[in-house]
């Protein structure tokens, strides 16, 4: 890959190179408007010439091929319930997956691997191998604006956002501004890092945040999240609780659960004790048991318990299935297959092969 190439991974990079060639505010936003949305360059009524600087226009074919070239679609995979996940090529070879979810999300990746660690995460396994651009985040979204609509984007996908923040603002800022997705309907998810609570109040747009808390005990939650910063559930939700009341969206926190490690009475407490009264939703995710991981998705019947005691408690809380994804479980787990059948074949790499990630239910709100 050239240096060039290189250098297209990140937004601020496409708008200077585009102010070189001439691009006024109004063009640059033109551009990445279209990109953004999937449009053809040369949508509209008016012809180029009529109001674009002859150097930009001239460069607008070969930039358009390397907006499309930052992705390669690998492998489609479709589940029961209307999601698909793809397995994308960067332009360097890495994969990272993005998630077309039902009713017109996308959940996209923000970076290759990830240091967080989480011992029930696949992701987690491989450390962090690199950043993913802040183009390249924007890129998802356009290719899967390719096969369907998108009206919200969740960062969801393999990585933490909150290691990769300027990419993840600058991605941000783009699709809430040009790329026309609501602010509410970017969700920003992160395990809780005093920088995005720093950060995401001062942003134009200002996403909603979803936080994977997964446990309410500390000691519990440094085993399950190795290498999270040393932030308290409680010093989480307080600071969460914050930016919930600036913005006036509630809190998403995403709780995945695993039979015999966080689907006991004592995290029910310990729920009811952190979340009573506050702006919040907690999101229950049953695991998706994972070949080589150790941790078990518990029944059905045992999750439903556990949100109608919380909903009981006043605790607004949904039972979620994976959808075709399981949130942050699951991520990961389509490269790690397809590195480990590289590993074995090098030369045939499957594609299109259709795999069926859950057992589908749809997914499920009490
Ligand atoms: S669950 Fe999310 S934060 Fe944890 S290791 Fe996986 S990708 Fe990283």
């Amino acid at each position: 890959m050239s240096n060039s190439d290189m250098a297209f991974q990140q937004i601020s990079e496409i708008r200077n190179q585009l102010r070189c060639l001439g691009a006024r505010p109004a063009h640059e936003q033109r551009i990445l408007r279209l990109w953004s949305q999937a449009k053809p360059q040369n949508s509209g009524s008016r012809p180029l010439e009529s109001f674009m600087p002859a150097a930009l226009r001239q460069a607008l074919p070969q930039l358009t091929d390397r907006l499309s070239n930052l992705l390669r679609l690998q492998s489609t995979h479709p589940a029961e319930d209307g999601s698909v996940r793809w397995l994308l090529a960067l332009q360097d070879g890495q994969t990272v997956e993005t998630v077309g979810l039902p009713r017109d999300g996308v959940c996209v990746s923000s970076q290759v691997g990830c240091a967080v660690g989480c011992v029930f995460c696949m992701t987690g396994k491989e450390g962090l191998i690199r950043q993913v651009g802040s183009a390249e985040i924007v890129a998802q979204v356009a290719f899967a604006r390719l096969h369907r609509a998108v009206k919200k984007v969740v960062f969801m996908g393999m990585g933490e956002p909150a290691h990769n923040l300027d990419n993840v603002m600058e991605a941000i800022d783009v699709l809430g501004t040009v790329g026309n997705i609501g602010h509410k309907s970017l969700v920003f998810s992160t395990v809780g890092d005093q920088r995005v609570f720093e950060q995401l109040p001062l942003g134009l747009v200002k996403p909603a945040l979803a936080v994977s808390l997964h446990t309410t005990r500390a000691e519990l939650r440094a085993e399950l999240l190795p290498r999270a910063p040393k932030m308290s559930p409680v010093a989480l939700v307080e600071a969460a609780e914050n930016y919930a009341q600036q913005t006036g969206y509630p809190i998403q926190y995403q709780w995945t659960l695993m039979e015999g490690v966080n689907d006991t009475e004592e995290e029910i407490e310990g729920i009811v004790r952190l979340l009573k009264g506050k702006y919040a939703l907690m999101n229950m995710i049953p695991y998706n048991t994972v070949e080589d991981l150790p941790f078990k998705r518990p029944s059905w019947e045992r999750a439903a318990e556990m949100v109608r005691t919380l909903h009981r408690r006043g605790i607004l809380t949904k039972l979620r299935n994976s959808a075709g994804q399981d949130v942050e479980g699951g991520c990961g787990q389509l490269r790690a297959r397809q590195l480990k059948a590289a590993d074995h074949q090098p030369q045939q790499v499957r594609h299109e092969a259709p795999i069926h990630f859950v057992k589908a239910k749809p997914a499920t709100v009490l």
